[in-house]
């Protein structure tokens, strides 16, 4: 059996893991078009500011692919898939073929319609390669702006401000990291970042750029104000990276469709990660959910499937878990609170602690707790496993929660598999 995996990071590598698991001797290829070995790429932010080295950063080493006898090729592009022949052509004209394709391609950042940003010079900051170009050009002092308030433009305007360089972040929302929190927990961290002297401009965004000078880049908010700023980082969102899927047969939304198996709807190719779209198991809606477990998990399943043996994924779950200017942030579930029939209850037990319970039909569907993480676990399982809490809903509030206070009688709900 011939095997072609297309990216090697959190989805194609735990693919190619669980078919070794199941087939010993079957050829396995794997193509990825950047230059250095798997990374973890919520590291990247860490190594700019140098707290972490490269060889630290490292998924899995050359070893490990040696060891499971897997050919890896770095630095090679897919570029056309044919689905009829089986086969996946590269950016150099090599064509490799295959019996059972695994697609892990990941997300690409959003490059939004501002007016001129074609023409100047712009960051990403979505690959190890990204901030290797930031280390390189950016310099103390220097002004940088960041168009994003979310996860990843916050991340890189942490690691700027440790580089010294003096950053603007600007956000269309009304509050930051809109997407996984509401406006009470972005508040609080919003004061985090300001008080390292981040600049934040909420509901604004950039309408136009263009380069006046070396290094030099006149921008025009919407609002009509106008910056002066030496750089500019655009992290406005990540989008399922389909380039190598347009103009296939097969089916895709907003992100790759996959079935139960992580199968697209042609037979032998197999997908999963930050390209694909799946049912995410609170809401029973299909997003994109892009972390690195439900990577791995969905990369796993397809991998089993792939080598013969059948194996079912049963929907995803968001979690986010970070430190963001000396703030710590989990989000769970549905913990922006968005959608009809919630019930939202916000307890701040301490200084600088906050907690912002999310309920739906007396079972918590979502939660968010800033430098509060100390009982996450049980939060969590409780979203995960719907467990009715109607009775000690202010008891998870008002205290630390213990596992205790959940009644006798729902204990079997806490332990029973949701999809059961
Ligand atoms: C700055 C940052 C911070 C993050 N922080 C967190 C966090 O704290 N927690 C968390 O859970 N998640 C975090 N994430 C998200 C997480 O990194 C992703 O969910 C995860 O990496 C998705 O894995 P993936 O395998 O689907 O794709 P990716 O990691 O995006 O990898 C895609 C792979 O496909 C390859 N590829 C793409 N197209 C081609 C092609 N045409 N030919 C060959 N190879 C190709 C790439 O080279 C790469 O190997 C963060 C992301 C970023 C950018």
């Amino acid at each position: 059996m011939k095997y072609l995996v297309i990216g090697c990071s959190s989805a194609g590598i735990h693919a190619m893991e669980a078919i070794r698991q199941k087939d010993a001797t079957g050829e396995i290829t794997c193509l990825t078009k950047e230059q250095d070995l798997p990374y973890g790429r919520p590291l990247i932010s860490y190594w700019l500011e140098g707290k972490i080295r490269e060889e630290k950063m490292s998924l899995r080493p050359q070893e490990f692919f040696d060891r499971l006898g897997i050919r890896l090729c770095t630095g090679v592009e897919a570029v056309r898939l044919d689905l009829a022949n089986r086969s996946v052509l590269t950016a150099t004209g090599q064509s490799f073929t295959y019996d059972r394709l695994f697609l892990g391609c990941g997300g690409k950042p959003i490059v939004p319609p501002i007016e001129g940003l074609k023409a100047v010079p712009h960051f990403f900051f979505h690959t190890l390669a990204d901030v290797k170009k930031i280390k390189l050009l950016v310099t103390p002092e220097d002004k940088v702006l960041i168009i994003g308030g979310g996860l990843i433009g916050l991340k890189a305007a942490e690691s700027l401000t440790s580089l010294n360089a003096r950053v603007t972040v600007v956000d269309l929302a009304p509050h930051l990291l809109s997407s996984i929190m509401g406006a009470g927990a972005a508040y609080m961290v919003q004061e985090a970042i300001c008080a390292q002297g981040v600049e934040v401009k909420l509901n604004n965004s950039v309408a136009a750029v263009r380069m006046i000078g070396p290094r030099e880049l006149a921008v025009t908010l919407k609002d009509g104000v106008q910056l002066m700023v030496n750089h500019l980082v655009v992290a406005v969102g990540v989008a399922p990276n389909l380039d190598l899927v347009q103009g296939t047969a097969l089916s895709h939304r907003r992100g790759l469709l996959v079935d139960q198996h992580m199968q697209t709807n042609i037979s032998g190719v197999y997908a999963g990660g930050d390209m694909v779209e799946f049912r995410e198991m609170l809401s029973g809606q299909q997003k994109v959910v892009g972390i690195v477990l439900n990577a791995a998990m969905q990369g796993r399943v397809a991998g089993y499937n792939m080598a013969g043996f059948p194996l079912a994924f049963d929907g995803s779950m968001v979690c986010n878990s970070l430190n963001l200017f000396a703030t710590n942030i989990v989000t769970m579930g549905e913990s922006t609170a968005a959608g009809e029939n919630k019930e939202i209850l916000v307890s701040r037990p301490a200084p600088g602690v906050y907690r912002e319970l999310v309920f739906r039909d007396g079972r918590l569907c979502g939660a968010t707790l800033i430098n509060d993480a100390e009982r996450a676990g049980i939060l969590r399982h409780l979203i995960y496993k719907q467990v009715e809490v109607d009775e000690v809903k202010e008891g998870l509030l008002a205290k630390t929660p213990q596992l205790l206070e959940i009644p006798f009688a729902r204990w079997d709900e806490y332990y029973r598999d949701l999809t059961a």
